[in-house]
């Protein structure tokens, strides 16, 4: 069997429902569908939350979520026998949606679990739809499997009883319907049983998270690029498709920043050694890009791809007499992983070290490094801090980089020569990511300067 995910732009209207229909109904045996919300609709949602919660006209915002929703219900996709039916269903959650903004400005209160509910609406209503589009297919709640649990105050998923419950609910896929539709995103509290969700972009992950518990021979992902890139082509037009990648190469790429697929998704997936293949809805004769188990690059080629982080924070530690700089080094990693903030990049410097963060961590990881120093003494004694904003992190991802020890000096080169100052740089865990911190002013050129050299 197969899971194949479609996105917000994949679902979003009409035309495009009508490639997913045709893609869908055009593959044999059982497949899983997971569906984002239509296109644009996750953000409206917030938006009428934000207006209700500062007092001010939802109405509008809402009108508009209905008449993206009604447009698809009455169009020739939905039966017509089965249209008015659907759209009851729907016009419940509608009301829903209407209840939860008229709270929401009531009581001038929106909390992160109000916030929730509302945001599920959205996966809920396009789920429902989707199951009436397409042939042979019935609809799975998300909600009921998919399970979470509080981490520094974020919801993440409990993979082992979220595994057994999709094995669980799936039993019955290929008999009672060939094509399984479920919600993708949404998900539910293991204690309380409140909705949650899984980040935003997190369609993605409930379609991986799916395919590793029913071990699934392939993973598809249909969104609206031809796959994983050279670099984004909004900023360097020379960029290309790149057919084949490695499971880590992927995992790199999308934790330094390309935004194909939502970084959490390949975990589960290569686990299971199960292929992952990114594909387009609106080219579906292109090859696309196809991730497996195997390393397949040109050892020729210097690297696979160059991302960026845009926004980015370097922290600067400086060493004390009492803390010095290797035990610095572990502490501030220790303090920042208890806080649940990622650091992207950690080196040594001449007298402490250094570490960057997404810029929107800097502030939390600022403080919790004060209130652990602080345990040190006066200030005069505690080690020094220091953020530097208005950088920005430029990976250059590939296993040839673990090959080749002297490509990093060649990147920075590279670099140092087109006139962008490297701040610092160092080697991710993996040993083939290699990333430099350079002015956010500067990222676009560096971007270039870099890619020339795939
Ligand atoms: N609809 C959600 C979002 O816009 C989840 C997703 O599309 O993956 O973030
Ligand atoms: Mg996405």
């Amino acid at each position: 069997m197969r899971v194949m995910k479609f996105g917000g732009t994949s679902v979003g209207t009409v035309p495009s429902l009508r490639n997913v229909k045709h893609i869908v109904e055009n593959t044999s045996g059982p497949v899983v569908v997971v569906v984002s919300a239509l296109g644009g609709v996750t953000d409206l949602l917030i938006k009428g939350a934000r207006l209700a919660l500062d007092g001010m006209e939802w109405d509008k915002t809402l009108r508009t979520v209905e008449g993206r929703h009604r447009d698809i219900v009455f169009s020739p996709l939905v039966a017509a026998d089965l249209q008015d039916a659907t759209w009851k269903e729907v016009s419940d959650l509608l009301a829903l949606l209407r209840n939860y903004y008229t709270g929401i400005s009531l009581l001038n209160d929106l909390s992160e679990r109000t916030l929730c509910n509302v945001v599920s609406l959205g996966e809920r209503m396009s789920s429902l739809i989707i199951s009436r589009i397409i042939d042979d297919a019935a609809l799975y709640q998300s909600m009921d499997f998919i399970k979470t649990e509080r981490w520094f105050g974020k919801n993440i998923a409990v993979t082992d009883l979220t595994d057994s419950l999709i094995c669980r609910r799936f039993s019955d896929l290929g008999t009672s319907c060939r094509v399984a539709i479920a919600p993708g995103f949404i998900s539910t509290d293991r204690d309380t049983g409140d909705i949650t969700n899984l980040g935003r972009g997190g369609s993605d992950y409930t379609a991986a998270l799916i395919a590793a518990a029913l071990e699934a021979d392939v993973l598809d992902i249909w969104t609206d690029v031809d796959g994983f890139m050279t670099a984004d082509p909004r900023i360097i037009k020379e960029a290309k498709v790149i057919a084949h990648l490695s499971f880590l190469e992927s995992m790199d790429l999308c934790n330094f920043g390309a935004k194909v697929i939502y970084p959490p998704t390949i975990y589960p997936v290569f686990h299971k050694n199960i292929p992952i293949r990114i594909l387009n809805t609106f080219n579906p004769e292109a090859p696309g890009t196809i991730i497996t188990d195997e390393h397949k690059a040109s050892s020729l080629q210097l690297f696979r791809g160059v991302t960026s982080i845009p926004e980015v924070s370097v922290i600067d530690v400086g060493e004390t007499e009492s803390l010095r700089a290797p035990e610095l080094h572990t502490r501030v990693l220790n303090v920042l992983s208890k806080h649940g903030i990622e650091v992207l990049l950690s080196a040594s410097a001449l007298k402490g070290m250094k570490a960057a963060v997404r810029r929107s961590d800097a502030a939390a990881a600022m403080r919790a490094l004060r209130e652990d120093f602080a345990g040190e003494g006066s200030e005069a004694t505690s080690p020094s801090l220091d953020e530097h904003a208005d950088v920005s992190a430029i990976s250059a991802v590939g296993e040839n980089i673990k090959l080749h020890p002297d490509t990093s000096c060649r990147l920075s080169d590279t670099l140092q020569d087109a006139g962008i100052d490297v701040i610092t740089s160092a080697t991710g865990a993996s040993g083939f990511t290699f990333t430099m911190i350079v002015p956010q002013a500067l990222h676009k050129e560096a971007l270039t300067a870099l890619h020339r050299l795939i």
